[in-house]
């Protein structure tokens, strides 16, 4: 090909197609709609601060740093501290950019079987999403009526499909709720491939699988510091048996853990008990939020265990427009099929409540 014929090619479209994969060509970025509305119920983030006292430390941490130099490769003391919080071998620790980062190392690592991965749906898109783009096949097995694992479903499956990975959110996003543990511990023990159990907002529901890794060597769970209030940090932590962690280390990217993340999430975790007691205030207006939520007609809302709530209504587009016209952002879910009229709102301040409940009592009855 001269160099005449390729300036012929419209926006590289040539190379595109001749060196992209399929996989990638054909899915869509994770996208986050930005509306810039002043009360933002929309990230399953937590609407607090730090506290005056918090802020100062890591004002005072931060200045301590030589951002020329390189973060300790291993954030060494950051997972020592982890260790302690979580009570867990620091040895079966792994920290990355965020859990997202995490869910792309997994997949990385165990990829080598069937090359098949296993996920309800509904449940968090980056399984799907970075699956895809690294060329595995995936299974959605849909959750039954109450959002639950449908059991029988996902058995006669993994049987059939000997997934490498099966990815478990639980609580599950965007449904809120637990799976049952008891059928989580049966997918466990059946699998001969990776469960990892996602635990990103397990702070909310009181219950963790993280006793069951000295039972079961093929499980994993996922934790994140982006749900009680250190979102900005990306901090995402992976604990596991060592033999595990050894080989999912070796896909790590050098340096992954910023210095300024190492640092504040240090500071912040020294500290946390701010932490526990905003996890407890989140967790009570989430059942006042629902309350309010399922007196209302006509909408269907669904208990949860997380930080936020999944409820349904007539018409969710024109609900979310009405919505950000008051200046409150939520998440619309809405397209044809299960997710129909489905929205998602994340617990805030119980100011930020209140507006959203007036808000929405408001729309509906217009
Ligand atoms: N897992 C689940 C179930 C999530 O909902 C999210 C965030 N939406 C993540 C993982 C990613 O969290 P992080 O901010 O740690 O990348």
């Amino acid at each position: 090909m001269t160099s005449k014929d390729k300036k012929s090619e419209p926006n590289g479209s040539s190379i595109i197609a001749s060196r992209v994969s399929r996989e990638i060509r054909d899915i869509s970025p994770y996208s986050v709609p930005r509306f810039d509305c002043k009360i933002r119920l929309d990230g399953n983030e937590s609407p607090f601060s730090l506290p005056k006292e918090v802020q100062e430390k890591v004002d005072r941490a931060i200045k301590d740093i030589s951002i020329n130099r390189y973060p300790d490769p291993d954030a060494k003391s950051l997972v020592e501290l982890i260790s302690r919080v979580c009570e867990f071998p620091k040895e079966g620790i792994l920290l990355g950019n965020g859990s997202d980062e995490l869910i792309g190392m997994l997949i990385t690592t165990f990829s080598s079987g069937t090359g098949k991965i296993l996920c309800p749906a509904p449940t968090f898109s980056m399984y799907k999403l970075t699956g895809l783009a690294m060329g595995a096949e995936l299974i959605a097995v849909p959750l039954d009526q109450n959002f639950d694992i449908d059991l029988e479903n996902s058995m006669s499956y993994i049987e059939a499909n000997d997934p490498d990975l099966i990815f478990l959110a639980s609580p599950n996003n965007p449904t809120g709720n637990m799976y049952s543990a008891g059928k989580i511990a049966e997918i466990i023990s059946v699998a001969r491939g990776v469960v990892v159990v996602d635990e990103a907002y397990s702070d909310f529901s009181g219950y963790t699988f993280l006793p069951l890794i000295k039972e079961c060597e093929n499980l994993v769970i996922l934790r994140t510091l982006s749900k009680v209030g250190f979102a900005g940090l990306r901090i995402g932590m992976l604990l596991a048996r060592e033999n595990l962690v050894n080989e999912i280390n070796k896909v790590r990217y050098p340096y992954n853990i910023n210095s300024l993340s190492q640092a504040v999430a240090e500071v912040v975790l020294e500290n946390h008990e701010f932490v526990t007691e905003n996890i407890q205030l989140i967790i009570r207006e989430r059942d006042r939020v629902f309350n309010a939520l399922s007196a209302m007609e006509p909408i269907k809302a669904y208990p949860s265990d997380a930080n936020f709530i999944f409820f349904r209504v007539n018409n969710a587009d024109s609900l979310f427009s009405r919505l950000v016209e008051k200046d409150i952002l939520i998440r619309n879910f809405n397209k044809p099929g299960r997710l129909k009229n489905f929205m998602r709102v994340t617990i805030g301040t119980p100011e930020e409540n209140d507006s959203f409940l007036s808000a929405l009592s408001e729309v509906l009855s217009s």
